[in-house]
């Protein structure tokens, strides 16, 4: 499976999010911002195990995209809710709680909370806007998304492994800067008043118009959008989707989610070059699917798609000798369309490091590339000084060999993974 991916231009972008200014010393950085869409840092779009791609191909080319984007959904009756007693049942009738009666202004309603049962086998179908709060973050949920009862469960699994194996935590002594979340396509923000904390606002997204959206995250949150997590009425309304049905996983992508988890996980903590960003993105997902893969068949199912990675290959080879060259390049003559090698490259780096350095190496380069200027907020697409700014942290802290022994390791290591 290549990485390669395909620029989807932002037609109907709907997550305005605000900017906020980075504080961190170094030059501040161009954030992907467009017509419709600015923050701070370009959200990390995806990637692999996209929904553009087929779990039977290994070839197929991701699609990716800026930002957020969302889709008006379809009518939005009741509520469906299942209550965490409803153990056996599927779906029950949505209880009226106490935000649903309300409205703003404008007259739309805000989210309803729901639950899930715990139990894979129950479904959960959303039939408007609604959230549902756990320890460490928020499913935000459009309408049309179908979810099995265990998958709260299994993002807090996710989310606690990934603090667990990096050493890192979402909750940062920076108080995040928010995003406004308005959605232009709606005329409102069906999120309107939520407050999230540092609790992840993971939102659940229906590309319903087949506009190719994908997923991605930023410090702030992550959004998913999987095909597996679309209500059948949702899939056999779309003829793009309903006359490929190989487009969708028979189980749930925990792979893709974990990625995109810990985009946030560690930007929270540091700007990052898209090499670390996205490489470490797939080396800690890895880690805690693997550990993971005994939880549920979604878990089995998200290890092999991990395994496709594996036969990905960069376009340049990497040596001793231009080992640092890369590394301080980060790729960033490549476009959009080409993106791909930063996911493969970082991900041996981070193999690299930690057979080297140790379990922390990534939790002492962030902090190093705080103490460096570069602490949250964040912000993707760095300048060719920032690079190299963080090529040097990198050096200092990991030794002036590393880049050398790196390419030794990369010529001895690669594909063999
Ligand atoms: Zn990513």
């Amino acid at each position: 499976m290549k990485k390669k991916s395909i620029l989807i231009p932002l037609l109907s972008a709907a997550l305005l999010l605000s900017a906020c200014t980075p504080s961190g010393g170094a030059g501040g950085t161009e954030a992907a911002t467009t017509e419709a869409l600015k923050t701070v840092q370009e959200p990390v779009s995806e990637e692999k195990g996209s929904q553009t791609e087929s779990p039977k191909s290994t070839d197929q080319e991701n699609e990716t995209i800026t930002p957020e984007s969302e889709s008006v959904t379809p009518e939005a009756p009741d509520n469906g809710s299942v209550t965490p007693e409803a153990s056996e049942e599927e779906t029950s009738e949505a209880p009226e709680n106490g935000t649903e009666s309300e409205t703003f202004e404008d007259g739309h309603k805000p989210p309803v909370q729901f639950t899930l049962t715990g139990n894979r086998d129950d479904h959960f179908i959303s039939e408007e806007f609604c959230y549902l709060e756990d320890e460490k973050f928020f499913l935000l949920v459009e309408p049309g998304a179908d979810l099995p009862g265990d998958f709260a469960v299994n993002v807090g699994l996710i989310i606690d492994k990934l603090e667990e194996v990096s050493g890192l935590s979402y909750t940062i002594d920076t108080k995040l800067c928010g995003f406004d979340n308005s959605s232009v396509q709606l005329g409102y923000n069906p999120w309107e008043d939520m407050e999230y904390g540092y609790k992840v606002p993971v939102f659940i997204m229906i590309d319903e118009k087949a506009n190719g959206y994908i997923s991605s995250a930023c410090a702030e949150w992550a959004t998913i959008y999987m095909f597996e997590l679309y209500s059948d009425e949702v899939w056999n309304a779309v003829p793009e989707y309903r006359d490929n049905p190989e487009r969708r996983y028979d189980w749930i992508n925990y792979y893709q989610i974990a990625h995109e988890l810990t985009h946030t996980l560690t930007l929270r903590q540091a700007s990052m070059t898209k090499i670390m960003t996205e490489g470490i993105a797939d080396y800690y997902a890895e880690k805690a699917i693997n550990a993971l893969a005994d939880v549920s068949p979604d878990f089995a199912g998200s290890v092999e798609i991990m395994s496709w990675n594996l036969d990905d290959h960069v376009k340049e080879d990497v040596t001793p000798e231009n080992a640092e060259a890369v590394f301080r390049n980060d790729y960033s003559d490549l476009s959009h369309t080409d993106r791909g090698d930063e996911y493969t490259l970082g991900r041996m780096i981070g193999l690299f490091l930690e057979e080297r350095y140790g379990k922390d190496f990534m939790k002492d380069y962030l902090k190093a590339s705080q103490d460096a200027g570069y602490k949250y907020p964040t912000w993707y697409d760095l300048e060719e000084d920032d690079r190299n700014k963080l090529a040097d942290e990198f050096k200092k802290l990991f030794g002036d060999d590393v880049f050398t022994d790196f390419g030794e390791y990369y010529q001895t290591h690669a594909y063999q993974l």
